[in-house]
């Protein structure tokens, strides 16, 4: 009998949820519970951590889970980590729902940094206005720099003072689009822009309203992640379980 974990956080878990309700396949959709409100969803939610690799392994088991999709974001790589041990442990076939990174192209001015680390490094030490489009985590990083303005964008309003003294939160939930991004950058007088090299078309906009106002990018790729099989989208997931059904996995 097919039973689906879906880990979500993503606009394609999301896709994949609606895809999966449609089809009337049996499927648990699982948020890490770090959004005040998480977005409905058409399949029966579950919201926290799981107690690391264990208490995933446990909940597979007690779940009866015949399948695992992990459509968290390309930088939950403690999660997408945890799957990977725990599928593994308990014998559940795992597959990513992963959307391809971005590329720079004509007039982009990137600078690719491995970590939030070389994100901090990459900044001027003072005068800048950096659009630290990176979400809340990490955001302390940048307090060895306060010679420079910051402005956030949250999804929940902050609960608490922000970690750095020069800094203004815009509280938003994407998907964006080039045309408000670009007054977002214009509004503030941002000259640098922080992103995690995500991928995505909605959260792609920040990047393009920057090529179209010269402005320069600091890109983090993404986290490691050990290896296992990777889907770039919501219909290759529906063929996948189809064919595991069929095979009887
Ligand atoms: P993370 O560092 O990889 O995960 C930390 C812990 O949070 C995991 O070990 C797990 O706790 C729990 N967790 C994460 N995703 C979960 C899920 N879908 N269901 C249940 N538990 C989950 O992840 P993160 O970077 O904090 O991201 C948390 C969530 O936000 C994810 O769902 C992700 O898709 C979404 N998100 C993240 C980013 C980003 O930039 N990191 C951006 C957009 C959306 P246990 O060990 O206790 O099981």
């Amino acid at each position: 009998m097919t039973r689906v974990l879906l880990l979500g956080g993503t606009t394609e878990a999301t896709a994949l949820a609606r895809l999966l309700a449609e089809a009337r396949v049996d499927a648990i959709f699982s948020y890490a519970g770090r959004t005040d409100k998480p977005m409905a969803q058409p399949l029966p939610m579950r919201v926290g951590g799981f107690g690391g690799v264990a208490g995933l392994v446990a909940y597979l088991r007690a779940e009866k889970i015949s399948h695992v999709v992990d459509a968290t974001h390309p930088f939950a790589a403690q999660m997408s980590t945890n799957a990977v041990a725990a599928c593994a442990e308990a014998g559940v076939p795992l597959v990513g729902l992963e959307r391809p990174g971005w590329h720079a192209e004509e007039g982009d001015a990137w600078t690719h940094v491995a970590d939030m680390g070389g994100a901090v490094a990459a900044l001027p030490s003072e005068g800048a206005r950096v659009f630290l489009a990176i979400g809340k985590q990490h955001v302390s990083d940048f307090a060895v720099k306060p010679g420079n303005f910051y402005l956030l964008r949250l999804v929940d309003p902050p609960k608490a003072a922000l970690p750095l003294p020069n800094a203004e939160a815009v509280i938003a939930r994407g998907p964006f689009d080039l045309a408000s991004d670009r007054q977002l950058l214009e509004r503030h007088a941002i000259t640098h822009i922080v992103a995690k090299n995500g991928g995505g078309a909605g959260a792609r906009a920040k990047l393009d309203a920057a090529r179209a106002l010269g402005l320069p990018v600091v890109l983090v790729d993404r986290p490691h992640v050990p290896p296992r099989r990777v889907l770039t989208s919501a219909d290759a997931v529906m063929a996948w379980l189809d064919h595991s059904a069929d095979l009887g996995v």
